[in-house]
This record gives C-alpha cells, structure tokens and sequence, in this order.
C-alpha cells in the first residue's frame, strides 16, 4: 500500500517520564503519525467516509496522550500506534513519532524521540487437543485468541479427529486452523499462544505426548523465521496432514514462502505421497 495520511508535529502537553516532577508538571510532546491506507476509493467518491477523519484522530491521539501517564515514551508511541489501528479498520499500518524536546538530559539538544510501527499481518495457527473436552479446550482458545489485544479470528476449519502423529499409543486428536489478523509481530503472538497453552493447564510427560492444548504458528505472511524460539513457517507442517486437511479449507492458495507450493499442492501431494 503507498497511499497514506501524515499528521506531523502536533504538540501536546502531558505528564509522561521516570521523574516524579515530570508526573507532576508535565512538558510538551511532539507526535507525528503516519497511517497507510487505500485512499483511491475516497478519492474517486470524493468521500471522507472512504478515508479517515485526521482532525478526529488529532483530537483522539491529544486525549489518549493527556489521559494516560507513562513512564516511557515508548509506552505512549505503542499506545497511540495500537489505539488507532484498534478504532479505524481502514488503516493498514501507523507508525508514530513521540518527540520530547523538554527530555530532562541536561545538556543541549533539540529533541530525542521514538518511533514505531505496526500493521496487520495474517497468520495461520493450528489447534489441537487429545485430552479432557478437547472441543472446549479448542473453542476456548480461538475466544481467547479472538479477544486478545491485536488479534481478530477471521475464519476456522471444521475440526476433524486424527489418530496420533509420532507417538501413537495415546487418546486420538482434535484438529484444526484459523486464520488471525493481527498486529503482533511472530514471537509476540507466540507468547500469546504460549500462555493460553499454560492456562488450558497444558500438561505433558513426554515429547509429542497427550496435550490439553497446542497452538502452532503454521504461516505468518511471507516471513521466513528461524531461531531458538520460533521456526516459521511451521518446520513439519508439509509432513502432516491434520495440518494440511483444514488449513487447506480456510487457506487453499496461501503459499508456503520456502517450497513456493500453495497450501492446496503441499496436501494433494502428501496425500498422493500416503497412498
Ligand atoms: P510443540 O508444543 O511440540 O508444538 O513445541 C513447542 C515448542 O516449539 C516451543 O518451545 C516453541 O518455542 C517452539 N516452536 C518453534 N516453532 C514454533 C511454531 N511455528 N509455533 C509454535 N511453537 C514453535
């Protein structure tokens, strides 16, 4: 997306900073944001509908900075970047400026600064569940998931049963996918996923044994992630077809960024490959 909307220097004064003085008496903030939407549609119709109303989200931004008391102008550059990607559909990424050109350094500087950026982004997470009321577990995690901070379910596969992968000897699978619109980067929503495991009192003895719960990262738009922590896209998902089977329903043609093969080629070949 190229089109997008500046709001440059709009000065506010408000209490954020580690000192209690700056608490109390406060200083100005610059903010500057940047909001990528299409705007051919409004253009076209010549319509404010079809955009954003910059006015408002200078009146919104100077509330958010005035009503809340940060330590960090971090926290305030986040906070302004993730309420307005909260509130206006249309925008597709923000990216804010906070500058405290009162910052008390002692020394003589124009200004310091933060910027930050967030957009949306679409990832594929698979659910699954072999123990306990595997439906609630599942049901209850794609709530969660659906009513944590930049996240929002936008479809689910039918879930299916499956025998275990690995190690067999053990209660079948409840299986399935989603697709998640969301503005957290990957190891931001692997955390996320991470905690509702725990809270679904994930318990396991052994590798690839009986879970509660497991939330896998299959495909986070085209990234290619490889560390300790995180391997996406998802290191066996082309190898399994409890994976493939619904996430092949909700994202046929998604393409997976290392093999090149549509999500569709991956599970007609796995099965062809199996019989
Ligand atoms: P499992 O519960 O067997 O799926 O494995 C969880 C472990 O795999 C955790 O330590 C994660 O940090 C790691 N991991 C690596 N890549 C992924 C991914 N794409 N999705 C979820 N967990 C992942």
């Amino acid at each position: 997306m190229n089109d997008y909307i500046k709001i440059s220097g709009l000065e506010v004064y408000a209490n954020h900073g580690v000192f209690p003085e700056e608490n109390k008496l406060g200083q100005k903030f610059v903010i500057s944001i940047k909001m990528c939407l299409d705007l051919s549609k409004a253009s076209e119709n010549d319509d404010l509908k079809q955009s954003v109303d910059y006015g408002e989200i200078c009146g919104r931004v100077t509330q958010f900075t005035q009503n809340n008391t940060f330590k960090l102008i971090e926290t305030l550059a986040y906070g302004i970047t993730e309420n307005l990607l909260d509130n206006y559909r249309l925008l597709t990424s923000v990216e804010t400026t906070v500058e405290k050109p009162w910052a008390p350094v002692g020394l003589p500087l124009d200004t310091v600064s933060v910027t930050v950026k967030r957009r949306w982004h679409t990832a594929y997470v698979a659910v699954g569940s072999n123990m306990g009321d595997k439906e609630k577990y599942i049901n209850t995690a794609i709530q969660s998931i659906d009513h944590a901070k930049g996240c929002h379910v936008k479809s689910i596969s039918n879930l299916i049963v499956t025998e275990p992968y690995g190690v067999t000897d053990q209660p079948d699978f409840l299986n399935g996918a989603l697709s998640v619109i969301t503005y957290l980067e990957p190891h931001e929503l692997l955390n996320l996923l991470q905690k509702l495991e725990q809270e679904a009192l994930r318990v396991r003895e052994r590798h690839w044994g009986p879970r509660t719960l497991d939330l896998d990262i299959l495909l986070f738009d085209d990234k290619i992630i490889s560390d300790n922590d995180l391997c996406v896209p998802h290191i066996d998902m082309q190898n399994r077809e409890f994976v493939l089977k619904p996430l092949s329903e909700i994202a046929p043609y998604a393409l997976h960024p290392i093999f090149r093969k549509t999500v569709l080629q991956m599970y007609s070949e796995l099965k062809g490959a199996t019989q």
